[in-house]
């Protein structure tokens, strides 16, 4: 059994994505070559947003949105401390101070009750995560930065697809960072990310910051990095577009599923267990599938043995890792620490059939019984 399955995916597109790869080989433009257009022509259209940006990974759109934004030393960013690392990250790496909120019990995503009493004069940006595939409450934050004048940044490395009241993760803030990281829910065979703006100003100062800041050749305005996506990356991110809506309606059946199985085995129904929910005015696209469980360890233990792959997204809270516990001082992150110590996620793929998730739910089942 695979956590993520993507052999049997290369295995139904070959062609298309053998197809993709050779056309690259050919023409040979590996940097800035005709697909990079082509891909965000096509994430644009589909997200509904105005500009897309390809760039080198999840991390650097991160991090060069908030250059675009002029994050800089002594300013402060808020963002949840429930996360990948990448998400406070890039705020320290220029300088700035990662505020770490505290998240919802049942999402994991940033609660946006709690943002509007972290706000100082030297905040400068609010970065919620849509956790395991599935976007924050996107209107309470935007109606909180609206107030302060304040730019959102939605890190929506794993919610590519999803939807928040019909609108697409990526079109719902001032930027949308996503990654397309080989095990996203559209991902590349290498690293890879995207920023989406509808902000003509921010999108053309992304392009500039993107390739080490030059607004034409070796004329260099501001300061930048090396942010491309390479061509090779786009064109594999081309072939999987194709399939990404049937993959998508698999993953959303695939996830209501497991919520059904969870809810009828005696682990679960009896409350010892229970899994992440989806908000009725979402969709996830269930990046992962994600239960708290108590005694994690002996039951991940037992699932092992019992040839089930399971990961932890994520075992440790932003403020509790040795380089970032400055920045939680003070701050009441309990869910976000309990959540740590609980999350399990389960193997979660589109060719995931319903006898394998029988067994899955039935191991877990019997695995937090036993403990
Ligand atoms: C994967 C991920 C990133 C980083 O993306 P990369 O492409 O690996 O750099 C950032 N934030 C979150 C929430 C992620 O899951």
């Amino acid at each position: 059994m695979q956590f993520i399955d993507l052999k049997t995916q290369y295995a139904e597109i070959k062609s298309s994505m053998d197809r993709r790869i050779q056309a690259v080989l050919d023409h040979g433009q590996y940097i800035m070559g005709p697909e990079v257009q082509e891909l965000e022509t096509a994430l644009a259209s589909y997200t509904g947003v105005k500009h897309c940006m390809t760039v080198s990974s999840g991390t650097e759109a991160l991090l060069i949105s908030l250059m675009a934004l002029g994050v800089k030393a002594g300013d402060e960013v808020i963002t949840p401390s429930f996360t990948f690392v990448a998400t406070a990250e890039v705020v320290a790496l220029l300088g700035a101070t990662p505020v770490l909120v505290d998240v919802e019990p049942d999402t994991g995503n940033i609660n946006a009750d709690l943002i509007k009493a972290v706000i100082t004069p030297k905040t400068r940006a609010i970065m919620p995560v849509s956790l395991y595939g599935q976007t924050a409450d996107m209107d309470a934050i935007q109606a909180v930065a609206e107030q302060h004048g304040l730019p959102v940044v939605e890190d929506a490395a794993q919610s590519f697809g999803a939807t928040y009241q019909g609108r697409k993760s990526c079109n719902l803030s001032t930027l949308g960072c996503t990654s397309f990281f080989p095990s996203k829910p559209l991902g590349c065979y290498g690293d890879g990310g995207a920023i989406f703006t509808n902000d003509d100003a921010l999108a053309q100062v992304c392009r500039e910051i993107r390739v080490h800041g030059q607004s034409k050749r070796y004329h260099h305005t501001r300061i930048g990095v090396g942010g491309r996506m390479d061509t090779l990356q786009c064109a594999i991110v081309l072939a999987k577009l194709e399939g990404f809506a049937w993959e998508i309606e698999q993953r959303i059946r695939i996830g209501v599923r497991y919520l059904e199985l969870l809810a009828t085995s005696p682990a679960f129904s009896s409350g010892q267990a229970t899994p992440m929910t989806v908000r009725p005015d979402r969709s996830s696209v269930w990046a992962q599938c994600t239960v708290q469980v108590p005694a994690r360890d002996k039951v991940i233990a037992k699932l092992t043995a019992a040839g089930i792959p399971t990961a932890v997204h994520y075992p440790c809270p932003i403020h509790q890792q040795p380089a970032y516990r400055p920045y939680g001082v003070g701050a009441d992150l309990s869910i976000s620490e309990k959540l740590a110590s609980q999350v399990l996620s389960l193997p979660m793929h589109p060719y995931l059939d319903e006898k394998q998730q029988a067994r899955i739910v039935e191991r877990l089942n019997d695995a937090i019984l036993s403990v």
